[in-house]
């Protein structure tokens, strides 16, 4: 097992010294069983979130949906949420009507948290101090075996929290587990579902799916569990299924984002979605060219349409579609390779993102290599505008000066 990490196990012991019962839960549990580095520590107790308050004057309560504490302990960030109870009847106003739950503050006992978790082996808690595991699911075992098992009825369970089908997703990617029998069997059937979760809670879904260095495992299971155009639903079916058409491109795009993970390189969700959701952006503006519209506006309008579409499933902070609309609309500008317009292009602050793009491009129409190489060799002995904020910020040198940023766009010059 990996080291504990002490500031939990200093949370727990301050609890159990104030007579709680109290536990490291959930994720981190399994992660250490299985020889990983926890992500985060997760602190299971008895006590009500004002009790760890009285504990840890300093620790603050947040959440509305399910209240917590947080802790902060020598720089770390410990969650403590109080034991919560079994969940409320159908007739209750709780559960919305087709038995999604809304809201469960209700505290129970240790076994009714264990119990109303979602998967066996989520609900192993840890005591630090005396080293056992209480486990009221079978969760040790289905670890041992590498299964992943809801607990309880699983067509239930995901009715419950349909959200629980893309976490199944995650944990295959990220943990090398497999479905058990049950757990797998009601997934396809389950996966309009999704539909009703809110798209704020979906995007944060899509960045732990994509953005912790298992995106292309995870591509995988979504398509195999068919839950990819649950989540994209602009992407294209292949045959009649929930398996989105996905190519070289989206491919590549997934093993690059892991790679750059991996090295503590940072990735943004802007890059990810104009690669999951290049191919509709295209076939669209390809339609609007058809139909006589110039390039640049075909594909502006385009990534509109696109993007509208696709919050309604998943939202898309301004700050990130910014960017991905700039990424799609910034490609036909590579086609000028000389003069005062490439100059431009090379100046402008999202250049390295377009040009990463254009070369993941290149992975699926081999025509583009020989652009690629020409922009691969401009670059060179150019500093790069990298802008504030930018994932391609490693020079601290001033951005280049731009005389007039508009004559710099296509669409202002046509
Ligand atoms: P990760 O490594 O991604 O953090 P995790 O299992 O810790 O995995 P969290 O989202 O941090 O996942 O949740 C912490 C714990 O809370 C889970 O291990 C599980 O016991 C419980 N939990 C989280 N989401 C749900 C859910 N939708 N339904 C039931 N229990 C959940
Ligand atoms: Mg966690």
């Amino acid at each position: 097992m990996q080291q504990l990490c002490p500031h939990a196990t200093e949370v727990v012991r301050r609890l159990q010294e104030e007579g709680y019962e109290a536990y490291i839960v959930g994720g981190s549990v399994r992660d250490l069983l299985l020889g990983k580095v926890p992500k985060d520590y997760d602190v299971a107790t008895d006590a009500i979130p004002e009790e760890v308050k009285t504990v840890f004057p300093r620790a603050r309560l947040i959440g509305r949906r399910f209240r917590l504490a947080h802790v902060r302990m020598g720089g770390t960030l410990i969650e403590v949420a109080t034991f919560r109870g079994p969940q409320v009847n159908e007739d209750d106003d709780h559960m919305h009507q087709n038995g999604r739950i809304l809201r469960d503050n209700v505290w129970g006992s240790l076994e009714e948290d264990a119990i109303r978790r979602d998967f066996t082996i989520n609900a192993l808690f840890l005591d630090p101090i005396s080293g056992d595991i209480q486990d009221f699911v079978g969760g040790y075992r289905d670890l041992s075996e590498r299964k992943l098992r809801l607990i309880g009825d699983a067509p239930t369970r995901y009715r419950e929290d349909p959200v629980r089908l893309l976490r199944a997703a995650r944990f295959v990617a990220k943990l090398g587990v497999e479905l058990g029998e049950e757990t797998a069997k009601p997934v396809n059937e389950m996966a309009s579902l999704l539909k009703d979760i809110p798209p704020a809670r979906l995007f944060e879904e899509v960045c732990k799916l994509f953005m912790t260095g298992h995106a292309a495992r995870t591509l995988e299971a979504l398509q195999r569990f068919q839950l990819t155009r649950a989540l994209f639903p602009v992407l294209k079916a292949k045959g009649s299924s929930g398996k989105a058409q996905t190519g070289p491109l989206m491919d590549t795009a997934m093993k690059n984002t892991d790679e750059r993970i991996a090295v503590q390189k940072p990735v943004t969700p802007a890059f990810l979605l104009a690669a999951l959701l290049w191919q509709p952006v295209r076939e669209r503006a390809s339609t609007l060219e058809a139909g006589g519209m110039q390039e640049y506006l075909a594909l502006s309008q385009a990534a509109d349409e696109v993007i509208a579409k696709q919050v309604q499933r998943t939202a898309i902070p301004r700050r990130f579609s910014v960017i991905t609309r700039q990424i799609w609309t910034m490609q036909p500008r590579f086609n000028h390779t000389r003069g005062r317009r490439a100059k431009a292009l090379l100046g402008e602050r999202r250049f390295r993102a377009a040009y990463d793009f254009l070369l993941l491009r290149a992975e699926e129409d081999a025509s583009l290599k020989d652009l690629c190489d020409h922009w691969t060799e401009a670059q060179k002995g150019v500093v790069l505008n990298t802008g504030q904020g930018d994932r391609y910020k490693n020079d601290s040198r001033p951005p280049p000066r731009r005389r007039n940023r508009r004559r710099s766009t296509p669409a202002a010059k046509s």
